[in-house]
């Protein structure tokens, strides 16, 4: 068609090749925007009721487990994360609790020497080490472990008192290699709180209908429960722990599975500045790991995982939308321009508008709208970072999460916009 225009002199070879592919560029730019917000969703619901797998957990099941809790400069923390331990519901004879310490400067390892000595728990462990970041202080601790199960956790994190338990059965299915529970946000007094309350919302119920259909590459490094010789080491340069592990259970024949009962929670940041760098640096780790075993991506012998979950995954992780918003948003004008639209399409182009500003009154669509918003802006900066190498295991630790989970941080008031009542 173009060698027709050509032919009368009207357009360049080059142009018309170009104008040629526009309508594929359109639909290309439209998937992107629709997989992963609306047809990936809608798909995995589809597909995980028509297959998806409950898993055989079974009650009273009590394996030996090893809870891992890497520290650096946790002192205000760790001694509530080890008497949340002590609480658990769990025979706490077959709970061994290994502290990795990297070399804390204010004092970490001190507190847990005290706790030892007050018998808190019956076998607690401290390994003192330099800093070499999170993953190679758990694999310092996986080398010392006993327990069939080993539980990674964070120092500011908190469990459900049944939690363990829970987690624990999902083992006496002999499909299941790791689980994950259910991620709370306790406190969402802030806006950037609100934003991840609401993006735990969404993630928590996405990953559950990946793990019922296959197996879900997102577990949280807060409660990372895994099957001890699945995996013995992790790799010491990545900055996603958590996605380490379970891209590793995948490939060795298991599922990572998401046991909602089992809840856990753990503070976030309280202004969007802070918000920003870490959740940049938990995205980099994402491509990371997602490029690192991409070999599993469209595989059919990794069944659902490899053929819809991980390419869906890696996709969501890809800053493309943007630009194709971009893209659609150019070409609407342009064919305006030349008034070349359709009255339909003018009418369809006004109508959206005019919805969207409609639904925008509402306080959910305005937060789901800052949560789309700034999470495409966290994968773009990630995607640069990760491309130029900016990223490092010994990352900078949140400070108000610090404070916030030590009860001083409420009047703080940083990154309060509460006026927006989102
Ligand atoms: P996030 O949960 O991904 O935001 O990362 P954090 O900065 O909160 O760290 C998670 C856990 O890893 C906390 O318990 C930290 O103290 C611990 N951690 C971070 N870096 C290191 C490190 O270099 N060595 C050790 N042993 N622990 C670390
Ligand atoms: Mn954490």
């Amino acid at each position: 068609m173009s060698s027709k225009r050509n032919s009368k002199g009207r357009r360049h070879p080059i142009g018309g090749l170009l104008s040629g592919l526009r309508p594929l560029a359109c639909s290309l730019s439209l998937f992107s925007l629709l997989w992963p917000t609306v047809l990936y969703p809608l798909t995995l619901a589809a597909l995980s009721r028509r297959f998806g797998k409950r898993t055989a957990a079974r009650s009273g099941y009590e394996p030996s487990v090893t809870i891992i809790v890497p520290t650096y400069n946790e002192a205000s923390l760790i001694r509530q994360r080890l008497a949340d331990i002590a609480a658990y519901e769990y025979d706490l004879a077959r709970v061994e609790v290994i502290v990795v310490d990297s070399g804390s400067s204010d004092g970490t390892a001190d507190v847990v020497e005290t706790v030892q000595r007050e018998g808190l728990l019956p076998r607690l462990v401290l390994i003192r080490e330099e800093r070499r970041g999170k993953a190679a202080a758990i694999n310092v601790a996986l080398g010392r472990a006993s327990g069939d199960i080993v539980v990674a956790t964070d120092a500011p994190t908190l469990f459900d008192p049944q939690a363990l338990a829970r987690l624990a059965a999902n083992f006496a299915d002999p499909s299941v290699g790791a689980v994950t529970g259910d991620f709370r946000i306790p406190d969402q007094s802030t806006l950037s709180q609100r934003e991840e309350g609401l993006f735990w919302t969404i993630r928590n119920r996405l990953r559950r209908l990946e793990a019922e259909l296959d197996s879900t590459p997102f577990l949280s490094g807060e409660m990372c429960c895994f099957r001890r010789d699945l995996v013995p080491l992790l790799d010491e340069d990545t900055v996603a722990d958590d996605m380490n592990i379970a891209l590793r259970v995948r490939p060795a024949g298991y599922r990572v599975v998401v046991d909602s009962v089992a809840s856990f929670s753990e503070p976030r940041a309280t202004s969007f500045r802070e918000l920003n760098v870490s959740k940049t640096r938990r995205a980099v780790g994402g491509i990371q790991e997602l490029f690192r075993f991409r070999r599993m991506i469209f595989r059919p012998r990794y069944g659902w995982f490899g053929m819809l979950i991980l390419p869906s995954d890696l996709l969501y992780y890809l800053p493309v939308r943007p630009f194709a918003l971009a893209f659609l948003g150019s070409e609407v004008l342009r064919r305006l321009a030349k008034r070349r639209a359709s009255p339909l399409s003018a009418i369809a182009v006004a109508a959206a508008a005019l919805g969207i500003h409609r639904a925008a009154r509402s306080p959910a669509v305005r937060r789901a709208m800052l949560v789309a918003l700034f999470n495409e802006w966290i994968f773009l900066r990630a995607f640069v970072n990760w491309v130029r190498g900016h990223y490092s295991v010994a990352w900078t630790q949140e400070q108000s999460t610090r404070r916030l989970a030590d009860g001083a941080a409420a009047d703080s008031g940083q990154g309060r916009t509460d006026e927006w009542a989102l």
